[in-house]
């Protein structure tokens, strides 16, 4: 989602009081910025943030960090934060390549990914971001045992996700090819923008929970 750049958006994030200002100085201490030291959550590509709101609310013991590329899209989730009266929610402008840099290791306690962009071109796929890419990056900053939950309406990319799980030292703990129909996983179930939109179409959302499993052992040979 990329909406039409809107005048003033940059500058309107620097003043308002729910956006992370200069991320990095933050490193290894963001529970601060929450004034206690509950786990922090994170959504990757919130788009306008009705996922991560509707969360936030349900659970005031979470702190909640949604992270957003576009300044124009984050724009419209800061107007729909100013009606919500929770503590435990911030956002931040940020491309998620960069969250290694941000984030301290094991700084992160879940991950969600909601309709994240297909980059349907194989020349691209690097930059899904459930591609072995990203989750090497999610690796750097969540402990082993983390879970990252990841929803989506397009096979090919649900499908490619699966796949990068066979490289990667994370394990599949459940998925289905139809959330709401469902029952066990689409209980407590929040809609995000996206998910309403294409379950309207008659698409059936993917949904998969993966766990990360740690560093993998070295090898018998390699310590041979
Ligand atoms: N999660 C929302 C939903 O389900 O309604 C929005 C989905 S939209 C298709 C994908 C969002 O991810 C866009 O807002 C896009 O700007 C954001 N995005 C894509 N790549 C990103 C990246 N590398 N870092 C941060 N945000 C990203």
């Amino acid at each position: 989602m990329r909406l039409r750049n809107i005048p003033g958006a940059r500058e309107e994030m620097l003043l308002n009081p729910f956006v992370i200002q200069n991320p990095m100085q933050y490193k290894g201490q963001f529970c601060k910025l929450f004034a206690n030291d509950h786990p922090i959550h994170i959504e990757v590509g919130m788009g306008k943030g009705q996922f991560i709101m509707e969360l936030a609310k349900r659970n005031p013991q979470i702190n909640y960090i949604g992270i957003e590329k576009y300044s124009s899209v984050l724009l419209r989730a800061l107007q729909k934060r100013e009606t919500l009266e929770t503590n435990n929610l911030l956002f931040m402008r940020l491309d998620a390549e960069c969250l290694p840099d941000i984030f301290a290791p094991e700084e992160i306690a879940k991950i969600y990914l909601n309709f994240s962009d297909p980059w349907p071109k194989d020349r691209h796929a690097k930059r899904r971001l459930t591609s072995l890419e990203f989750l090497q990056r999610y690796q750097k900053i969540i402990p082993q045992g983390a879970m990252l939950e990841f929803k989506t309406d397009n096979y090919d990319l649900f499908t490619f996700s699966l796949e990068q799980l066979e490289k990667a030292p994370w394990v599949l703990e459940a998925k289905t090819y139809d959330l709401h129909r469902d029952v066990a996983l689409n209980e407590g179930n929040i809609m995000t923008e996206y998910e309403e939109r294409f379950s309207k179409l008659g698409n059936p959302i993917y949904k998969m929970m993966i766990r990360y499993l740690g560093e993998r052992l070295p090898s018998k040979e390699h310590l041979a």
